[in-house]
């Protein structure tokens, strides 16, 4: 049996990145840039004033102190969004404001808390040194610039980048249609009322808000039962997609008919159990370029498996360069036991103390129970040789819930 590692590894090497398309600011931001874009201009655009004040000459200035103020004629002021028609000369000054551009003539902007208006004039009572408070056309980015590199992923800060060099629309990887199907005579849908035997499908939210979170888009076709020629059926309307979800039917049951009816399609099988707990039933396939992923029925197992493998997968073909939730080391508050021979993820609470992360189990551990994972700040991974993970040891913890693990004390707020 495959170990996780060695899933992941064959899953990620099989995996390349979709194509790209033109995209508006707001829906490429948290996609990958497929193109380098360089600066359209200067940024900023034009010399201009860092502060509101007096653009000077410092020939003019340079003597002055408190206590020898110098005076000058104002001439003309301008503001943000204008040009003043005037030119700073001997002895003149220009009143301007932050972010107008700095007259003809003007060597230095001296900010209007060291000047004293009088009438017509104005007092320079201090100077913050030649060239003060001039942001120099630019000085930022020289037009031409590489500013952002293909591959990069789009934050707010690079769109607000893109934006400020006239980019409305960038090349970015297309976002994966996932195809996303529950079997299972057992499930009804949300808005059924489960007779008896039945339960509700939840996989299919589980796993599209999952694909969703990272920026791919769902496609959940529904329930399909558990009958061989019904899910191939499906299957076959689900290549339409870029990648497959199946949960449910992969594991050993007399009416687990999920990998046969893969086949059926056509999809080539790379492997359907992995050492680990939860999720040992777990399918990988491919067909053509598509990766196809069974995952078990258990609602934690088919999460912590989509996290596993799908989630990195999905990154991959978006052009994302980290592609796995992080992880920290963590201090284990109770013992914990593991079984032999396979990696387990147990949901965990973290807390942080004296700069440390503590984890504890969330309790009941049955896969079946989403609720531990709604509990869940991270999965504590244990080694496949070992049995117990002792209190007091550490452990790697796989963060699902980043923002939820607060570092507030840390920096006071
Ligand atoms: P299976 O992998 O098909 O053997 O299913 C394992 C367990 O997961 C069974 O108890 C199923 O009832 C449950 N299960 C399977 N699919 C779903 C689903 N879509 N939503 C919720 N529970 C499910
Ligand atoms: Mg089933």
């Amino acid at each position: 049996m495959l170990t996780v590692n060695e899933a992941v590894h064959l899953i990620l090497e099989q995996i390349g990145p979709l194509n790209c398309e033109k995209a508006s600011l707001f829906d490429a931001h948290g996609r990958t840039i497929g193109e380098n874009v360089r600066a359209r201009w200067d940024v900023p655009r034009f010399t201009n004033s860092a502060m509101d004040g007096f653009a000077v000459r410092w020939q003019d200035v340079a003597s002055c102190r408190p206590d020898k103020p110098v005076s000058l004629d104002v001439v003309d002021e301008v503001a943000a969004g204008y040009v003043s028609k005037k030119a700073v000369s001997s002895g003149k000054a220009i009143k301007i404001m932050t972010g107008a551009p700095v007259p003809k003539g003007g060597d230095t902007i001296i900010r209007v808390e060291h000047t004293a208006s009088r009438g017509k004039q104005v007092e320079i009572q201090k100077n913050d040194g030649q060239g003060g408070h001039i942001r120099r056309a630019g000085e930022d980015i020289a037009r031409g610039q590489l500013i952002i590199e293909k591959g990069k992923l789009l934050g707010p800060a690079e769109i607000g980048l893109l934006a400020s060099v006239g980019r409305s629309k960038v090349q970015v990887r297309r976002r994966p249609v996932v195809a996303i199907i529950s079997t299972g005579d057992e499930l009804v849908a949300v808005d059924q009322k489960p007779g008896p035997g039945k339960i509700v499908n939840s996989n299919s939210y589980t796993l599209s808000c999952a694909v969703q979170q990272i920026g791919g888009i769902p496609q959940p076709l529904g329930i399909v039962r558990d009958r061989r020629s019904s899910l191939s059926k499906v299957f076959e309307k689900a290549l339409n997609a870029d990648v497959v979800i199946v949960s449910g039917g992969v594991s050993v049951g007399d009416y687990d008919f999920v990998k046969e009816a893969l086949g059926d399609v056509g999809v080539k099988m790379g492997f359907w159990r992995v050492a680990q707990r939860p999720g040992h039933p777990m399918a990988f396939g491919r067909i053509r370029r598509k990766p196809v992923f069974g995952l078990p029925g258990n609602p934690v197992s088919s999460t912590v498996s989509f996290f596993l493998y799908a989630r990195p997968a999905l990154l991959k073909m978006m052009g994302h360069r980290k592609v796995f939730l992080p992880v920290v080391r963590a201090r284990l508050e109770h013992d914990i036991k593991t079984a032999l021979g396979l990696k387990e993820f147990v949901r965990c609470f973290l807390r942080k103390k004296n700069g440390e992360y503590l984890a504890s189990s969330t309790g009941t551990q049955s896969s079946g129970v989403l609720r531990s994972l709604s509990l869940a700040d991270g999965l504590i991974v244990s080694d496949e040789q070992q049995t117990l993970l002792r209190r007091g040891g550490e452990a790697p913890v796989i963060l699902l819930k980043t923002e939820e693990i607060s570092l507030q004390e840390e920096i006071g707020f």
